[in-house]
């Protein structure tokens, strides 16, 4: 974890802890509000007295889209923002639910995905195939590592125990 080739910057930081399963966000010990997308200066009251702290990753779905895309270019692809408790909106998508039923006010949950290098040695391997005449297949991983975020939502099941 402290290996010193690694890239320390907030962003990078907030990455390796989601590759890592943890969800952090940034909170500003001058104005104590919280800030995403991570930084090195609060956007609020402009301190770089920034601390990392763990979130639940609970949240509410503030504004909800589908981008139509026809079958053979992959389906819809539902996006929405999320309002996470911490007061910070993040752009996402919620899996879980027909991306019609995803509705504003929706209470969500993040869920964070296997890390995007594995889609990345897809595309690569993708980019073998398509020496062997399958070129459209590398913009089809391409853009599914794009779009597949490393953070999701889910509709927010309250646990009973
Ligand atoms: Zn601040």
């Amino acid at each position: 974890m402290d290996d010193p080739t690694e890239s320390t910057g907030p962003a990078a930081r907030y990455e390796r802890a989601l590759a890592q399963g943890t969800l952090v966000l940034q909170r500003c010990r001058g104005c104590a509000r919280h800030i995403f997308h991570p930084r090195v200066l609060c956007p609020h009251c402009g301190s770089t007295d920034l601390e990392t702290q763990g979130s639940r990753g609970l949240g509410v779905v503030y504004s909800t889209t589908i981008v139509r895309r026809r079958p053979e270019q992959g389906g819809d692809i539902q996006v929405a923002l999320v309002d996470l408790d911490e007061g910070v909106r993040v752009m996402s998508r919620v899996e879980g639910l027909a991306a019609d039923d995803v509705k504003i006010g929706l209470r969500v949950q993040a869920q964070i995905c296997k890390p995007p290098h594995r889609a990345f040695a897809s595309a690569a391997e993708a980019a073998d195939d398509a020496k062997a005449s399958k070129a459209s297949k590398v913009a089809e991983a391409a853009e599914a590592a794009e779009i597949r975020p490393l953070l999701v939502f889910t509709p927010f099941e309250e646990m009973s125990a």
